[in-house]
């Protein structure tokens, strides 16, 4: 049987990591500042996630959500104490597409309404309702096409507040940062707009953080540099450091009803076991802390050159948007200087590394960049 011949791969094949370090099949090392599309936070491969997935196979790795699993009750209170929401409550799932869906399911079941505003260069995930809420007509199927949704350019409030005056917005969906979209950043006023503007309605204010959230921008969720509190937030990618996890934080003032959301195998021991390791390193290495300064650093690293229009981001989510395509430039980054990175459209260069990227890596990034820039 063959692959469903779906992604465009990179001739590499990674058969070990530790850190900020990848190697391949061949022994080739490399530093990673693509965390594997966001998701390595604490660092590949690190001992205490790895003791901690080891112990709890040899204990329980499995059982269903219909009995008591007090993991999920310490991920909680973890999760509160690093993000600052020890008043909300948290749902747990398995991937960022899966929390975008249950969040546009709590904000339509609590409103009783059916539509959504979502906003231009989105991307919330690739399942029916996030997939609906993703301002990218080629990963939207004829089916997920019929969902009530309305795209408003990013910081015209004015425009959002045209469609909640209709009446029957469930919510508005926005990520911290645009990540796939090529990293905007919301402007800090808009945002708090946004929060008065849906409380005034009565839509839900659902925050993606699954790429912005969990440290990556220098606070836990990138929604707090403007100092908002939104009704939902998602989280994915970084929670548990590549062992698929994901969860919403929902705010006190939503009831939970038996049966509303539900899940086979979210919050299941091992993604447990994953995440509560995933937090304590946070808290252990201070690891948003790292990424505000060591991001500061990169960004401030970031040569001049007549080939670069912008440099966009906030921590360790960075866009490096070119003039010019930048599929060569990533090729020969990859393939000459051994450094992964990602991408955002044609011309930008995405730099997503793990939280604990050291200024060391930086410079050996920013040596092979200038060579490579030529
Ligand atoms: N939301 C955002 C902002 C993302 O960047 C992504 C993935 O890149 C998702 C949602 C979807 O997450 P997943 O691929 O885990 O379903």
């Amino acid at each position: 049987m063959e692959l469903f011949d779906v992604y465009s791969l990179f001739d590499v094949t990674p058969v070990r990591a530790k850190g900020c370090t990848i190697w391949d099949s061949e022994g080739q090392e490399y530093l990673d500042l693509y965390g594997g599309h966001a998701v390595i936070s604490v660092g590949h491969s690190h001992p205490d996630y790895v003791a901690a997935l080891k112990n709890q196979l040899d204990n329980i790795g499995f059982y269903s959500n219909s009995v008591k699993n007090p993991l999920q009750v310490e991920l909680a209170h973890k999760i509160g104490e690093l993000s600052g929401y020890e008043d909300y409550t948290l749902f747990l799932d398995n991937s960022g597409a899966e929390s975008n869906e249950n969040a546009l399911k709590v904000a339509s079941f609590h409103t009783g309404k059916d539509r959504i505003v979502a906003f231009h260069r989105s991307f919330h995930g690739r399942t029916s309702g996030a997939v609906a809420v993703t301002d990218n007509p080629k990963i939207v199927s004829p089916f997920n096409a019929n969902h009530k949704v309305t795209f408003c350019n990013l910081n015209d409030a004015g425009a959002v507040e045209n469609e909640l005056k209709k009446g029957d917005v469930a919510g508005v969906i926005i990520e911290g940062i645009q990540g796939c979209g090529g990293i905007h950043i919301p402007d800090d006023g808009f945002m708090k707009t946004l929060e008065s503007l849906c409380h005034k309605y009565g839509a839900l204010l659902i925050l993606d953080e699954v790429q912005s959230g969990y440290g990556r921008t220098g606070h836990f969720f990138a929604h707090q540099w403007a100092d908002i509190k939104p009704d939902v937030i998602t989280m994915g990618k970084g929670i548990a450091n590549g062992f698929p996890c994901g969860g919403i934080l929902i705010a006190p003032h939503i009831q939970a009803v038996k049966g509303m959301l539900g899940t086979t195998f979210g919050g299941n021991y091992l993604a447990m076991a994953a995440a509560i390791a995933v937090a304590d390193i946070f808290k252990k290495e201070n690891l948003v802390q790292n990424a505000y300064e060591v991001g500061g650093y990169l960004k401030a690293s970031i040569p001049d050159s007549p080939l670069i229009k912008e440099v966009r981001g906030r921590g360790l989510m960075i866009g490096i948007e070119f003039n010019c395509p930048i599929a060569d430039i990533r090729r020969k980054l990859l393939f000459e200087k051994h450094i992964f990175t990602g991408v955002a459209g044609s011309n930008m260069i995405r730099l997503l590394a793990p939280l604990c990227l050291t200024k060391a890596d930086v410079d050996t990034f920013i040596k092979s960049f200038k060579e490579v820039l030529g």
